[in-house]
């Protein structure tokens, strides 16, 4: 199949490898030179712009920054979608806002083009082992056609619903992630306080009615999880800022849905306030730290 990839960052740029692995002709683009440069000498054919990119692609995968890029590469002066052939079809790997989202599927229906919204989890591992899960929003015949291409770069295809549904279900989960974390390491810190060891509190949590996927795959404090950040001091995995940038996605949905997430607010402020202290790079359990008073050390 031939296909259009756009955004060959950090995540955009190996899966257009995998793929090519899989025996596709990919047509790539991007604004950086240097990601260009790194796919196209993985055998990604290179673009000049993201049109060219897209002629003649029976499918058109973007993986950009935020929802300003997906608006302005699907619905800007030279958007994808003003030229589009019926029938294209068209698969936003980003996570941007549900509203964009909307938007872009409301003009796609109208240019007669499918589109999906299908935002990952996995981050750059996933993307690279091609084991990434896709969380997709749209019809299902679109979602059909999209399954065979999401299965040569990731691992679980989620259909999530209708329009926006890949991306809700993707801030639903990490405000969720975010919530267990903070939680766990409140746990931790308080445990230091008492004179409770890490391995002792782990024992009994991860068997008992306190047990999460924060503590038990993720734990944040060293030993317990020997494959988890804290034990190589929070080198990322899943950075803080990327934390953050997913936590302020679930509050302007949870806004403008009118849902109430106390909860949301709080992380959202304690990842604010983490990123201030200039741990943005650090992996998201490293929120241990600015809970003992050291987001630093
Ligand atoms: P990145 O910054 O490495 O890559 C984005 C790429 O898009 C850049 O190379 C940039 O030059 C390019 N770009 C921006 N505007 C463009 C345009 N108009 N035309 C063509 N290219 C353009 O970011 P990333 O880490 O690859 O993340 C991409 C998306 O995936 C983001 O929405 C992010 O939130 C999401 N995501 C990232 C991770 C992760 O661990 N990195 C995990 C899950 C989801």
């Amino acid at each position: 199949m031939r296909i259009g990839f756009i955004g060959l960052g950090n995540m955009g740029g190996p899966m257009a490898v995998n793929l090519v692995k899989a025996g596709h002709e990919v047509a790539g683009f991007d604004m950086a030179s240097a990601a260009v440069e790194k796919a196209v000498a993985a055998g990604v054919g290179r673009s000049p712009a993201a049109l060219d990119a897209a002629r003649d692609a029976e499918a058109v995968i973007t993986m950009l920054p935020a929802g300003q890029h997906v608006r302005q590469v699907y619905l800007g002066d030279n958007g994808l979608l003003k030229t589009a052939r019926a029938g294209t079809l068209f698969i936003d790997s980003s996570t941007i806002d549900v509203t964009t989202a909307r938007d872009v599927h409301a003009v796609a229906k109208n240019a007669r083009v499918d589109f999906l919204d299908a935002p990952v989890s996995g981050g750059v591992g996933g993307a690279t082992a091609g084991t990434l899960t896709f969380m997709v929003g749209g019809d299902e015949v679109a979602f059909g056609r999209a399954k065979p291409l999401l299965e040569k770069m990731g691992k679980n295809i989620f259909h999530a619903g209708g329009a926006g549904n890949g991306q809700a279900a993707k801030i639903c989960n990490n405000m969720l992630l975010a919530i267990s974390m903070i939680g766990t390491c409140e746990a931790f810190v308080l445990a230091e306080k008492l004179g409770l060891d890490h391995q002792t509190l782990f024992n009994i949590s991860s068997t008992a009615s306190g047990q999460c996927w924060s503590l038990t795959s993720y734990c944040p404090v060293p030993g317990p999880v020997p494959a988890s950040p804290a034990n190589r001091n929070y080198q990322a995995g899943f950075t803080a800022s990327m934390m953050l940038k997913d936590l302020k996605l679930a509050q302007g949905a949870a806004q403008a849905a009118g849902a109430a997430t106390p909860l949301g607010a709080q992380a959202t402020a304690i990842y604010s306030l983490f990123e201030s202290a200039g741990a943005g790079a650090r992996d998201f359990s490293g929120i241990i730290q600015l809970l003992r008073g050291q987001p630093q050390a």
